[in-house]
């Protein structure tokens, strides 16, 4: 049988493992025992399985697969964050950032290729939407990584929209927070949407991670501007799912506002939140925009991000500032991703060149590389390079 018809047992429950090894005759114990060795030690070759007897890791390895994800590049930036470029089986790439913070290591990891949802601050929303990822290939990120320190907790907050692959996300997130495995509690673990507002309170069921939803706007004319979901999942039909949410007991959700220049930073923009979060048992995470060359948005100064947090506090708000970590390392999410794809690209572009010849016009290249950086660069606003 070959390694591609070989079924993978990654991201697999331990209920489903332990149905498929019982299937084929093995005892229960033995799904525990295969189910340590994958989560536990992340290991990915069963002959290295050492207490499972010799018979039962040839059958393993003539079954199955434990695929790896890879890491293909790594940006360490001077505040000791780390942005990883990984690939997966079908040579796609997506980005993982390794933050550690005094008391934490957290982990961001991305949900899916591409993002359908086009908010136009993110350079994830420039690029296509390829596909939905796995659960293995989310929890992966933990697993094949070598972080250089034990992560401590993880944010659904890389590429994608994890509610928009809301079964596979769910999976992952009982993997992360089984303590037979990866041991991740559901207090260290944060999905952020969004607000596709009826995933909402079955996510805040299934009791297996915190609520964090993108707001971004106060008016829902403003959101719509940055956030085209709005016009499907309109602000006030959110901020009343957000009221009416049944929580057990002291949860509450964290609003995500990056401020942008001239843009929703004003002390009116403040006051409006205020009024906004009146019922919702919530908090307010601030960022200021951290500029990139996909979007012409600004970040404003310091002063005035400060000034809005003093409004929302004063007004007895939960609010805190979350700094941008990593800014040297093309830290907006998406951007590394982009930069590798059109560095490709050129370096195919530039190959090709050389083997054609010479009357080979421009125009007669385009369609040989049609889907590739011409695309990309397309899809981007006139303010890209
Ligand atoms: S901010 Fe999130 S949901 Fe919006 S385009 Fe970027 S990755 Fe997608």
């Amino acid at each position: 049988m070959s390694a591609i018809q070989k079924e993978n047992l990654k991201g697999l429950p331990l209920a489903e493992l332990e149905a498929k090894l019982v299937g084929l005759g093995h005892p229960p114990f033995r799904a525990k025992q295969l189910y340590r060795w994958i989560y536990k030690e992340r290991e990915t070759d069963f002959e290295k399985m050492t207490d499972l007897s010799k018979d039962f890791r040839r059958e393993l390895s003539e079954k199955f697969t434990l695929p790896k994800i890879e890491v293909s590049e790594t940006h360490p930036a001077e505040d000791g964050t780390i942005k990883y470029l990984v690939k997966l089986s079908d040579g796609e790439q997506v980005e993982s950032v390794f933050i550690p913070t005094e008391g934490r290591v957290t982990l961001c990891v991305s949900t899916q290729i591409g993002c359908k949802m086009a908010c136009t601050f993110c350079a994830t929303g420039y690029q296509k939407f390829v596909r939905d990822l796995k659960a293995w290939e989310i929890v992966d990120q933990l697993m094949s990584v070598p972080h250089p320190r034990p992560i401590t907790n993880i944010v659904l907050m890389g590429m994608g929209e994890p509610f928009d692959n809301y079964e596979e996300v769910m999976k992952a997130l009982k993997l992360f927070n089984d303590p037979l495995g990866l041991k991740i509690g559901k207090r260290h673990i944060t999905v952020s949407t969004v607000g596709i507002t009826d995933k909402v309170q079955p996510f805040i069921d299934a009791s297996l991670g915190k609520l964090a939803i993108s707001l971004h706007g106060t008016t829902d004319e403003q959101r719509s501007e940055i956030m085209p979901i709005n016009a499907k999942f309109p602000m006030p039909e959110l901020m009343e799912t957000c009221r009416n949410l049944r929580f057990r007991g002291t949860e509450r959700v964290t609003f995500e506002y990056i401020l942008i220049k001239d843009f929703n930073d004003s002390d009116d923009d403040a006051y409006r939140l205020i009024k906004l979060m009146k019922g919702i048992p919530c908090k307010i995470n601030l960022l200021a925009y951290n500029e990139n060359p996909f979007v012409d948005f600004k970040r404003p100064d310091e002063s005035r991000v400060l000034k809005f947090q003093n409004i929302l506090l004063k007004h007895h708000l939960t609010t805190t500032y979350r700094r941008s970590r990593g800014r040297d390392v093309a830290a907006a999410c998406g951007q590394l991703r982009i930069e590798a794809e059109n560095r490709l690209k050129r370096q195919a572009w530039e190959k090709l060149k050389g083997t054609l010849p010479q009357r080979s016009s421009t125009s007669e290249l385009v369609p040989i590389l049609s889907g590739g950086l011409l695309r990309a660069e397309s899809n981007l606003p006139s303010s890209a390079p």
